[in-house]
């Protein structure tokens, strides 16, 4: 069953996904060699509460904190913890957060300070494979186009994309039918129509597209052990437009003033 949104709704989910996208750019300035992923968490935690939100993922399905922090080969999922962010990492934080009963959900990949070429490669072609995804979310079109751009785009790249996990419909629910593959066939899938709320979320392996869950329950890496990136944005496709509710600005502002 897909919930689709009236223009309100639509209004309510922009709030809560800025919120996500606030709360990237307010830990922008942790992401730097020796920050605790833990206490990442814990400023993304404080901040969202103080901004009268709440943490979308603590406690989803026992998921223990704020944001899913996953570094270099770990895909998504990650558990904050005592590790510390080192020189060369990359680092994708997932973050949601709800406000009004609505849900916010956006992930972005950040570097840790000089990166190598290869990674900055991964992290450019992962975020373009999101934007052509978007191109394609229009009315009219079928998920299964969305799905194929982003998968064209990476494959093109000799990526390997992510089959396990997917990106999703989203609303009151953080995760909502329809699904949205990261790899697909154009035409197929259901046609999209005017008001649906998807989370669009590519995540490419440098190496093969195959990967593991860790006995923690949660953390999902890569077999090969090569680095992974995911950049998510929440979308509302409206009659004539599609719009962005989650917003990459203001946190590439704030990257820039790391360096
Ligand atoms: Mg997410
Ligand atoms: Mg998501």
């Amino acid at each position: 069953m897909i919930y689709y949104k009236t223009d309100s709704e639509i209004e309510l989910m922009k709030i809560s996904n800025l919120m996500v996208s606030k709360t990237h750019a307010a830990i922008a300035h942790m992401m730097k060699p020796g920050t605790k992923t833990i206490d990442i968490d814990k400023v993304a935690e404080e901040f969202i509460r103080d901004n009268g939100g709440i943490p979308g993922f603590l406690n989803y399905n026992g998921f223990p904190n704020t944001l899913c922090i996953s570094v270099n080969n770990q895909v998504v999922h990650g558990i904050p913890s005592k590790y510390e962010l080192r020189e060369g990492d990359i680092v994708s934080v997932d973050c949601g957060v709800i406000m009004n009963g609505y849900n916010g959900d956006s992930c972005y990949t950040f570097a840790i300070g000089e990166i190598s070429d290869e990674k900055k490669k991964l992290l450019k072609v992962t975020r373009e494979a999101l934007y052509k995804g978007i191109e394609q979310a229009k009315v009219g079109n079928r998920i299964g186009d969305i799905s194929y751009a982003i998968q064209k785009h990476a494959e093109e790249n000799g990526y390997g994309v992510v089959r396990e996990l997917v990106g999703h419909g989203i609303g009151k629910k953080l995760h909502e039918a329809p699904e949205v593959p990261n790899f697909g066939r154009q035409g197929k899938g259901i046609k999209i129509k005017k008001n649906l709320t998807i989370a669009i979320e590519p995540m490419i392996n440098m190496g093969r597209k195959e990967v593991r869950q860790s006995s923690d329950g949660w953390t999902i890496y890569t077999l090969d052990k090569l680095p992974s990136a995911h950049f998510e944005h929440t979308i509302a496709i409206k009659k004539d437009k599609t719009e962005i509710l989650s917003n990459f600005d203001i946190i590439d502002e704030e990257v820039k003033k790391i360096n």
